[in-house]
């Protein structure tokens, strides 16, 4: 950018002031002048609230109500904390939305980040290849559950989402014969798997996806175990599962003409921490292997660590034939998602005419250096501070300090998979009865927390916590007591 051009972008920002003095305008224009990157750091015109009121439209945000709020700015954030413009801190109890892992500013990170934008930024992985893209592809090769051999990056997780669909889908037809008859999904009530229209296609949370409802393609729909409110109206353990019994004809009705299964093992996520019981995963990696169907694992967000086990397939040894990661990838640092698949699905891309059986299907910054860096060095602080070691310490404190909500009058169920819980908040806890949605209990508990220095993004009336790998003993109770004391405030 050339001088002149700074010196309209610090007009342009100084003339949305508003209330900004002329002598700061003449200022600001100077100090641009002099250091434009300063200038656009310590922009004059000041007020970032009003700006960002003016600006922005929030993903996921009811914008009339966030016009009517003060937004919390975040200026800085270090370890497992978040600090405002104002100065003041939060621990951020939900990693910013699933994604941190290690903590903010991890000097190992942010060493390899920096070392890295030395060398480059970004170069395409479009006819060229580069050292960190590789280097990363190894290790999620040599970390993810068994027969996972391939790596395929995406921009984030919905995009990753995307690319195991239409590889599935492919598949079966680079197979040819009968197998090109398998053109369809299945998935799960209540699953999440990003916003894009492939994902919504297989998403299953109404109030996010049915307004979509005519520009999607029809899946198949399983039902999810959420069993505090079981649809079969049974228990675990003495179900022995049914749930997944129930599903078998499906399969077998199914078969010809499904491509892929996606789930979310072990925990929906979006749905409200929804955990799954112990061999549900399994028993559907056995169902498709015998109705042959690809099993697509999103562990977007379970992966990296999130529930006690680097992913959540690793608790009960199943290796799907595809698996998307996200979130976690870059140590929450930056845009990276991937889509691994097996050497079975791969091979099948391979035939000739080359034309035909190509994966045409990419992502401009796929494989972006600094964003693998980050993704490298992230594995690396798991390996060296040995990170899994220390999570079923962890867990068990968070289980123990989580134990005393479920004594509480509004509080339904508590679930939890490693660091990451959901308490489902209830308006009457004998029949289960959800509060009236427009209350908008959950959303006030976040608020409450808020106040009480604890960030958390709740999912309706389900608080959520994902903590961040490197929380603290004290930090994990911390969390938990203002949770406590939140849904005490906002339920009584
Ligand atoms: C967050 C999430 C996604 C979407 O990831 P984005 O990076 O937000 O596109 C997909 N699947 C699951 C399970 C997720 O939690």
């Amino acid at each position: 950018m050339g001088r002149d051009d700074m010196r309209i972008v610090a007009d342009r920002m100084v003339s949305t002031a508003g209330d900004t003095s002329d002598d700061a305008k003449a200022d600001a224009t100077t100090e641009a002048v002099g250091d434009p990157v300063e200038a656009l750091r310590h922009d004059a015109s000041g007020d970032l609230a009003a700006m960002d009121k003016k600006f922005l439209w929030h993903p996921f945000t009811h914008m009339k109500g966030w016009l009517d709020a003060d937004p919390v700015i975040i200026d800085r954030a270090e370890g497992v904390y978040l600090y405002d413009t104002e100065g003041k801190r939060y621990l951020d109890a939900v990693s910013s939305v699933w994604a941190n892992v290690h903590g903010h500013g991890h000097p190992m990170i942010d060493r390899a980040v920096r070392e890295q934008l030395e060398k480059a930024a970004h170069t395409t992985l479009l006819g060229l290849s580069n050292p960190p893209a590789i280097r990363l592809a190894r290790r999620l090769a040599e970390i993810t559950p068994p027969g996972l051999s391939r790596v395929f990056y995406a921009g984030d997780g919905a995009s990753a989402v995307e690319a195991a669909l239409k590889m599935s889908f492919q598949y079966w037809r680079n197979k040819g014969g009968t197998y090109e008859k398998k053109k369809r999904f299945m998935s799960f009530t209540n699953g999440y798997h990003g916003d894009t229209l492939g994902a919504v296609s297989v998403g299953g949370i109404g109030l996010f996806h049915g307004i979509y409802k005519d520009l999607l393609r029809a899946s198949i729909r399983l039902p999810y175990p959420y069993c505090y409110r079981c649809h079969l109206n049974l228990e675990y353990p003495d179900c022995r599962l049914r749930c997944a019994d129930e599903l078998e004809p499906v399969f077998e009705r199914n078969q010809g003409e499904v491509a892929a299964v996606i789930m979310e093992p072990k925990v929906q996520g979006a749905a409200g921490m929804v955990v799954a019981p112990d061999g549900f995963t399994r028993r559907i990696r056995d169902l498709c292997t015998r109705y042959e169907v690809l099993l697509i694992a999103d562990e977007v967000a379970t992966g990296f660590g999130r529930t006690g086990k680097m992913f959540a397939c690793d608790w009960e040894g199943v290796s799907p034939d595809i698996m998307c990661l996200g979130k976690g990838i870059s140590g929450g640092y930056m845009a990276l998602a991937a889509t691994l698949a097996t050497e079975e699905v791969f091979q099948a891309f391979l035939g000739d005419p080359w034309y035909e059986k190509t994966f045409f299907h990419g992502h401009t910054y796929a494989g972006n250096q600094l964003a693998c860096a980050a993704g490298l060095a992230g594995l690396e602080v798991f390996s060296k501070e040995n990170v899994l070691d220390a999570l079923p310490g962890k867990a068990e404190i968070l289980a123990d300090a989580l134990d005393g909500l479920k004594a509480m009058p509004h509080v339904g169920d508590v679930r939890r998979a490693g660091l990451m819980a959901g308490v489902e908040l209830v308006a009457d806890k004998g029949s289960k009865e959800p509060f009236d949605g427009s209350a908008g209990v959950g959303a006030k508990a976040a608020l409450a927390m808020r106040k009480r220095g604890v960030f958390m993004r709740p999912l309706g009336d389900v608080l959520v916590l994902v903590l961040p790998l490197v929380i603290k003993e004290e930090e994990i109770r911390l969390a938990v007591n203002v949770v406590m004391g939140s849904v005490e405030e906002v339920t009584t």
